[in-house]
């Protein structure tokens, strides 16, 4: 392993968002792997372990006037692609509406991570042990994609497509995530990650929930999972088992069974497949006794 020298990486900083589409278009056309850094949070971790680095970087986090803060707007909130962890932590409106991932966010590394990181960033860098982006995806959110050939949106479901993969094309940006205006404020957000301790803890297990009860019933439903998968996981067949059920009628080895049909956690270097298993399905029922309880006040 050889740690990259920072003077040995070329930095492109341009000074407008169509400067920086215009440097993407150009790099992708002659073949030149061209990678955006934000924070640099995960980029320099990748340098200082000497994994392959692109030829060049885009710097965007100068491009702060047009990709930064939030803004809310009728479709939902607009997260800027170079909005940071401590920006939205320091809105009381991102926190009153938005509290699990507001608690994702507060325990993403610790504060000098969080002066820095961005969500977007998080997001593109696609670890299953990421934090903020599970709870982005049981928000719904949608990234945002700029490039010379327009714009798009695609849904969190579906944008990671592999391990450490995502479905951005080369010459894209990410503009913004958006979390839909329905999700602002909704009942049941919930969020628990598991690690060896409170801070600077890659997550071993963990839960992104937004569980909504209506009568005591469960109307819907959003388990995401942390680490246990090759990617951020939506539970869907733990979704169908849980969805219109009162409390009282979840059975424990019933959750377990439908949760193992979702996830196959693997033994790493952080935990293993059995401890994250039993962990995360007590995870699903603290969520379901919480969110019931707060909904019942
Ligand atoms: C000590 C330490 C502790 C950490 N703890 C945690 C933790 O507890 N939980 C957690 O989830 N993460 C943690 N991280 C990882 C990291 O802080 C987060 O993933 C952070 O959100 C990354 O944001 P960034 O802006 O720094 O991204 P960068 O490092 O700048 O970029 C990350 C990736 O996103 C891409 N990218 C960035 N911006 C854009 C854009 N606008 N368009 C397209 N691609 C883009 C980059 O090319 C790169 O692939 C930790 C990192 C460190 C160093």
């Amino acid at each position: 392993m050889q740690a990259v020298m920072l003077r040995d990486v070329e930095v492109m900083r341009p000074r407008t968002l169509d400067e920086a589409l215009r440097l993407l278009d150009r790099a992708h056309r002659e073949g030149v792997r061209l990678r955006p850094m934000a924070g640099c949070t995960d980029v320099l971790v990748d340098a200082h372990f000497g994994k392959a680095l692109p030829e060049r970087f885009l710097d965007v986090w100068g491009l702060r006037k047009e990709l930064g803060g939030l803004r809310w707007t009728e479709a939902g909130l607009v997260i800027g692609a170079t909005c940071t962890y401590a920006e939205a932590l320091e809105t009381p409106k991102f926190v009153a509406e938005l509290p699990a991932l507001a608690k994702a966010a507060s325990q993403v590394g610790a504060r000098q991570i969080q002066a820095r990181g961005t969500f977007a960033g998080n997001v593109e860098n696609a670890s299953p042990a990421a934090d903020a982006a599970p709870m982005l995806l049981a928000l719904d959110a949608q990234v945002k994609l700029a490039s010379l050939q327009g714009v798009r949106t695609v849904p969190l479901l579906n944008y990671w497509s592999g391990y450490r993969q995502t479905v951005r094309r080369p010459d894209e940006l990410i503009t913004a995530i958006v979390v839909p205006a329905a999700a602002l404020g909704s009942q049941g957000q919930w969020f628990r990650k598991v690690g060896t301790r409170a801070y600077q803890a890659i997550t071993k297990v963990g839960l992104a929930s937004r569980l909504q009860w209506q009568g005591g019933k469960l109307v819907d439903v959003r388990l995401a999972a942390i680490s246990m998968a090759a990617t951020p996981k939506r539970c869907a067949t733990l979704e169908t088992y849980l969805k219109g059920r009162e409390l009282a009628t979840i059975d424990a080895a019933e959750l377990r069974h439908a949760q193992a049909v979702d996830l196959q956690p693997i033994d790493d270097v952080r935990s293993n497949a059995t401890y994250r298993a039993e962990v995360f399905a007590r995870l699903v029922e603290q969520a379901l006794r919480e969110t019931h309880l707060a909904t019942a006040h």
